[in-house]
């Protein structure tokens, strides 16, 4: 098996705010094999000098859209899947090179675009799937105008929810997408920016349609993920079981230390509004869509404040559509606003591994885990934005492979 020696550079550590010194890695395969302060016996490997640069876990992005190929998701829908599985692929290899090596996809990526990572017919990121997120008739799957009264084109890849009304649907709807492959299960439990018809602070799903979902994951030894901004429909996706807590720009502190003491992981997501305030209208968002921005755009840097000082996890995310996803990486910069730069490194790394279960096995540099891993030059842990520019990335590995590599120059 094919290894590589890192040496002579510093590590990034997550758990820690400081890089370490003196610290070597030898990747065999697609798994770290070992990590060690003193040197490591690898007589039959190649050996990497990082002449002083960062090494570091590969990134992960907890909240993407790798199908939302047009931020007018109506539109998205209607296209061909072949189209949007092309699409999709270009989309996915660019989050690798931003440094993303696994994703988790909150609605839309399918099973198949998981295995053509796997077979290495894409160049993407690992995926984490939920398959289509279930949302109600009128709710933030429903990308219908007020007067479309025509079904929704739920079958192609490129719709990212299905419609699911009263607790028998929602158990198929959750059961099918777990057969189809799900890791998780996706609802939407409250109003959203890119649906027409529901304003920002209707609740979706009765209580009772919740609940049940949150046993059919359970049932699988999963769990539920809500999108949910306002702090009733957080309060309440907390208190029917709900584990993971999309955006959640407008929470108040009672709710965060309810959600801090359920376990619950808060998985926010500011560089969507930046991303859809600066061009969304130029790239087709509605004028439905444009007006509830600045709503959750308000609240976001606050919701950092109130989550971190009540103790809620948080993962790192993303959230963009269509032709915003260049600004997948401005969240450690708007992040930064508020919260510190390990902080974040920790939610792109440690926190979003929890979210994807796959904790000790990405977003960490220690024996056993995937071999996914970030040359930086520079020091994230004193200036965030490094992590922004591409061209600070010396070298992106994920699984043993390079994908990226500058070093050998
Ligand atoms: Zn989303």
């Amino acid at each position: 098996m094919t290894q590589y020696l890192f040496t002579g550079g510093r590590l990034l550590d997550p758990a820690q705010s400081e890089l370490l010194d003196g610290m070597e890695v030898l990747v065999e395969g697609s798994v770290i094999k070992e990590v060690s302060d003193r040197p490591i016996n690898g007589t039959s490997a190649t050996r990497i000098d990082l002449a002083g640069k960062t090494l570091m876990p590969g990134l992960v992005d907890a909240h993407v859209h790798v199908v939302a190929t047009l931020v007018d998701l109506a539109a998205n829908a209607e296209l061909p899947s072949s189209l949007v599985a092309l699409r999709t692929a270009k989309i996915m290899n660019a989050m690798l090179m931003r440094g993303f090596t696994t994703v988790r996809d909150l609605a839309g990526a399918d099973i198949g675009l998981k295995l053509a990572v796997e077979e290495g017919l894409i160049d993407g990121p690992r995926l984490v799937i939920c398959g289509k997120a279930l949302g109600q008739t009128g709710g933030h799957t429903d990308y219908r105008t007020r007067f479309d009264n025509r079904p929704l084109h739920e079958a192609s890849l490129g719709a990212l929810g299905r419609i699911c009304n009263g607790i028998d649907e929602v158990r198929r709807g959750a059961r099918e997408e777990i057969r189809n492959g799900a890791d998780f299960i996706k609802i939407m439990a409250n109003g959203g920016v890119a649906s027409p018809t529901d304003p920002i602070h209707v609740l979706q799903f009765s209580r009772e349609e919740i609940i049940a979902v949150v046993e059919e994951a359970n049932n699988v030894g999963t769990y539920v993920s809500a999108h949910v901004y306002t702090d009733a429909a957080i309060r309440r996706a907390v208190e029917c079981g709900v584990h993971s807590l999309e955006h959640c720009n407008l929470i108040e502190k009672e709710t965060a230390e309810l959600a801090a003491k359920s376990g619950a992981i808060a998985c926010p997501t500011l560089a969507a509004y930046e991303g859809l305030a600066m061009e969304g209208e130029a790239f087709g968002l509605k004028p439905d869509s444009v007006a509830k921005i600045e709503t959750v755009r308000r609240g976001g840097l606050r919701s950092l404040e109130i989550l971190r000082d009540a103790g809620v996890p948080m993962a790192y995310g993303s959230d963009l559509l269509g032709q915003l996803h260049k600004y997948q990486s401005i969240e450690f910069s708007v992040r930064n606003k508020v919260l510190a730069a390990n902080e974040i490194v920790k939610s792109a790394t440690l926190i979003s591994a929890k979210l994807c279960r796959m904790e000790g096995q990405i977003g960490t540099l220690t024996a056993g885990a995937f071999a996914d891993l970030l040359v930086v030059d520079g020091n994230p842990f004193e200036k965030i934005s490094v992590l922004e520019q591409p061209e600070n990335l010396k070298v992106i590995m994920k699984d043993g492979r390079f994908y990226k590599n500058e070093l050998a120059a």
